[in-house]
């Protein structure tokens, strides 16, 4: 899908016009090696771009406005390898629009016992160098991520990595179009929010078509189209019976088909990163989109039902920050529980729509009935989902502020054969365990949608709700009850 190789990080080395021609020189050689070496074998999922050294306030503002306006360039990278006074830093700062991460390391991992002198200790004094940046900052009161460590070390790497994932992601958003088709679902509280404070804080526009636009556009597709999309059915799907050429229920198979070039076409023809359904509002359409919304968010798109639009946004993020990784993103509902003592779990499922691309085996194609909105029976891919650690993220509007809760949680394999169950399932235990992962979740306001990744750590997501200045809330392994009401009881006086 996406790749992330195309999208920049400027390393950018500060330093003084103080130290003289040759300890400049070393600088600029050092800072060169550092970026090949992050551009090396695929390090890093994004290029790193060496920038000269900059000396003086006018060169650091130059190469932040540089930044700014350079389209594939989604954040930079500073080092001060010297000692770079940072007043020199204000204006940069001031006008830098794009997530920054101070690598704090150092070019010699080891100090050389035995022959260091002065030389090596002004020019190897990034441990002040780094604080007098990082004062500046932290005076100016800037998000941004700090990684300590070695440059050839991989935890650092590791680190970068991350933040560069979610730099993907948030580079994403800027500009990005989300369509609803129909409005949040009547009643529904969570999945509502303000669009003109998200268009704001996140960057992308959500606006909504009438269901009758989207139908136009899906009865234009030919009988051709649907052909061609059927033998890929075929082919990556095991049908069952009645769905294959021949049986009583073709027909649906070959409608879903339509169905899902039409949304196709019509998110291609408004370059949009994301939809939602619901299915409320379906006139004009045979069925729910089913099978369409699962192939479609595995191909990259952002989706939730109900008119969650939320929710949608955050899946095409994070389908972005998890590109090349392995395991899947998709689209989530906390569907059911299983509150056995010896095997407390939930198992998360959906009407319909969860993406393929968390799928342990070949998907099987059915179709049965919805039972709501009053719809032909909707074609639809069932499986089951790997066991393994994953995360659940979910984005809530309080009001004054957007807040990003994530539950970290293990996937786990179900022992017993769910025959009678027509979705795709996942069965999980949140972490710190069922008890206190729900009960924070709810307490913090969390939506019973989220967006479910097994390729995609908390980190990342700490790293995003950093870059969009929003509160960020884990469940994990180390949460408290009583110390998470504080934290959400001190938040509410933080974000006032
Ligand atoms: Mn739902």
């Amino acid at each position: 899908m996406i790749n992330l190789k195309t999208l920049e990080v400027w390393f950018i080395t500060g330093s003084q016009d103080l130290y003289g021609e040759e300890t400049l020189h070393q600088v600029a050689e050092h800072s060169k090696t550092i970026s090949a070496y992050l551009n090396e074998e695929d390090r890093l999922p994004v290029t790193v771009v060496y920038k000269p050294t900059v000396k003086s306030t006018a060169e650091v503002t130059a190469v932040m406005q540089e930044a700014n306006n350079a389209t594939n360039c989604i954040g930079v990278m500073t080092w001060m390898h010297t000692f770079s006074p940072a007043k020199m830093w204000i204006n940069g700062l001031k006008i830098l629009n794009k997530p920054l991460l101070h690598f704090h390391t150092q070019f010699n991992r080891d100090i050389p016992w035995s022959t260091i002198d002065m030389d090596f200790m002004n020019l190897n004094q990034s441990a002040h160098g780094d604080r007098e940046f990082g004062f500046m900052m932290t005076r100016m009161r800037i998000n941004r991520k700090v990684v300590v460590g070695h440059w050839q070390d991989n935890e650092s790497l590791s680190k970068i990595d991350g933040w560069m994932r979610a730099a993907a992601g948030w580079h994403d958003w800027q500009g990005a179009r989300f369509v609803r088709f129909g409005d949040n679902m009547r009643y529904v509280a969570v999945t509502e929010g303000d669009k003109v404070e998200a268009e704001t804080k996140f960057g992308y526009s959500v606006n909504t078509y009438g269901v009758g636009d989207l139908v136009a556009v899906v009865n234009q597709v030919s009988e051709e189209q649907i052909d061609e999309l059927i033998a890929i059915y075929e082919d990556e799907y095991t049908l069952v019976d009645s769905l294959q050429k021949g049986g009583t229920q073709h027909q649906s198979l070959r409608e879903a088909a339509r169905i899902e070039i039409g949304i196709e076409t019509f998110l291609v023809n408004g370059n949009f990163k994301g939809f939602t359904t619901t299915f409320e509002d379906l006139h004009g359409l045979v069925q729910l989109p089913g099978i369409a919304a699962q192939r479609l968010m595995t191909k990259g798109y952002g989706f939730a039902g109900e008119g969650d639009w939320k929710t949608a946004a955050l899946v095409r993020a994070m389908k972005v920050m998890g590109s090349g990784l392995k395991g899947g993103t998709s689209f989530m509902e906390d569907y059911t529980y299983h509150f056995n003592p010896d095997n407390r779990m939930v198992l998360g499922a959906h009407m319909l729509e969860i993406c393929e691309s968390i799928s342990d085996a070949k998907p099987s194609c059915e179709i049965h009935p919805l039972g709501i909105g009053g719809k032909a029976d909707p074609v639809r891919l069932v499986f089951n989902s790997g066991p393994g650690p994953a995360i659940n993220a979910s984005v809530v509007d309080m009001g004054n502020r957007f807040r990003l809760l994530v539950n970290e949680v293990m996937a786990v394999t179900s022992f017993n054969p769910l025959p009678m169950l027509p979705v795709a399932r996942v069965l999980w235990k949140p972490y710190p365990n069922m008890h206190t992962g729900c009960a924070a979740w709810i307490l913090a306001g969390g939506a019973h949608h989220t967006c479910y990744s097994q390729s995609l750590s908390a980190d990342h997501l700490e790293d995003f709700a950093e870059m969009a200045g929003i509160e960020y809330l884990l469940i994990g392994k180390d949460t408290k009850i009583n110390q998470f009401k504080n934290e959400l009881r001190w938040n509410e006086i933080a974000y006032k």
